[in-house]
């Protein structure tokens, strides 16, 4: 057994140092990156990508996102025909999209399917699994490059720069770091590991900037303030589940409850509550999304066989309130890093890793008013 004693920390545990510096419009910000691709060509987007969970990742936000330069980790549980469809209808937002898969046959070969019709039109690549740090892992990830040539690979998760450095050697170009910060996560609970996010990008983004290659913050931003911590520590992409969650385009069944007070006294639309509510002012009609985590029982019942007797879940179910369409939340996530940017003097959001000086702070909102 063996303790690392240094302190290591979450995004709630700092803020960023104002600076002084000439005045930078919030309107000049240029939030868009370049990338270089393996074939040396750049890709420029807004780095921020809709995790790929079921009840974030839809098509729907995809074409939402791309609006706005985004990008989309598409969920990996649609069919061969709703995949190629959607990738032959849409080849000019190709650069925003990821398709997403795991490592077991299954996937493999559903890839091969979708990429034997419209290879072409897939630019980048998101081979997800809980622990990135097995062997195993590594291997399938080097055969799933071999499969797709030349594309934009993301892989992972890990969260220590040696496990970083072994995912680009096999060839990936994003690492996807982060382990038990999700919203919808319950791995450190139910497992005892993790590791402070704030610390995990700073420590990996090291790593795969040494190799000039990318990171992708995954999990744990609560609101746009992270979301600017997260690039403020040098993460080249920052992947949102929680923060995308409960929208139109999120495509989930919206459960709407009526409210006496705090008390819930129907769920749903039934025919005569509407009525009730016309009728009598007290009532209160608030709306609903589900959102779950991907190996969380409702999906594991969802997309498998339910939950295998040796495995626990290590994700929980949630409703969100309902929040309309995404692009009011994307303006505001994009609003806060543009406002960063001109806190600490930088009109482009490549630059704000280099800009920002984070102090640690044990407080972060003034909650008088909840
Ligand atoms: P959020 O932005 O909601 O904080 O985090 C999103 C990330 O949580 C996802 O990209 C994924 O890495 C992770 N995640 C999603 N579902 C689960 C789950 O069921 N269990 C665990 N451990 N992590 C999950």
């Amino acid at each position: 057994m063996k303790i690392i004693d240094g302190l290591k920390l979450d995004f709630k545990d700092v803020l960023i140092l104002p600076k002084r510096s000439k005045a930078v419009s919030r309107s000049e910000v240029v939030v868009t990156r370049k990338f270089k691709n393996k074939l040396g060509k750049d890709i420029e987007v807004v780095p921020i990508i809709a995790a790929n969970m079921d009840t974030v990742a839809t098509f729907d936000m995809a074409v939402a996102l791309a609006k706005h330069g985004c990008m989309t980790a598409l969920h990996k549980h649609y069919t061969v025909e709703e995949y190629v469809e959607f990738f032959t209808k849409n080849q000019d937002i190709s650069k925003y999209v990821f398709y997403s898969l795991g490592i077991n046959e299954k996937d493999i070969e559903k890839l091969k399917a979708v990429q034997n019709v419209c290879g072409e039109n897939i630019s980048a690549i998101c081979i997800d699994v809980a622990n990135g740090y097995t062997d195993h892992f590594v291997e399938k990830v080097k055969r799933i490059i071999a499969q797709v040539g030349s594309k934009f690979i993301m892989a992972g998760n890990v969260v220590t720069p040696n496990m970083v450095e072994e995912l680009i050697m096999a060839g990936v170009d994003i690492v996807k770091c982060g382990i038990g910060p999700g919203s919808a996560c319950t791995t450190r609970v139910k497992t005892g590991v993790g590791y402070p996010q704030l610390s995990c990008v700073l420590e990996c983004a090291d790593a795969a900037h040494g190799m000039n290659k990318y990171i992708c913050s995954d999990g744990g931003c609560t609101v746009p303030g992270d979301v600017a911590k997260a690039f403020g520590a040098n993460a080249d992409f920052v992947m949102l589940g929680g923060m995308l969650a409960g929208h139109k385009e999120c495509n989930g069944k919206v459960i709407t409850k009526y409210y006496m007070g705090d008390e819930v006294i129907r769920n749903n639309s039934l025919d005569s509550t509407p009525l009730l509510k016309k009728f009598d002012p007290v009532v209160d009609e608030k709306k609903f999304v589900e959102f779950y985590g991907m190996s969380s029982k409702v999906a594991q019942e969802k997309h498998g066989n339910g939950l295998a007797e040796y495995k626990a879940s290590e994700g929980k179910s949630v409703l969100v309130p309902y929040r309309g369409e995404v692009a009011g939340t994307i303006q505001e996530i994009l609003g806060g890093v543009r406002s960063c940017c001109t806190y600490v003097g930088t009109s482009k959001l490549k630059d704000l890793g280099k800009c920002t000086t984070f102090i640690r702070s044990s407080v972060q909102e003034n909650r008088v008013f909840g």
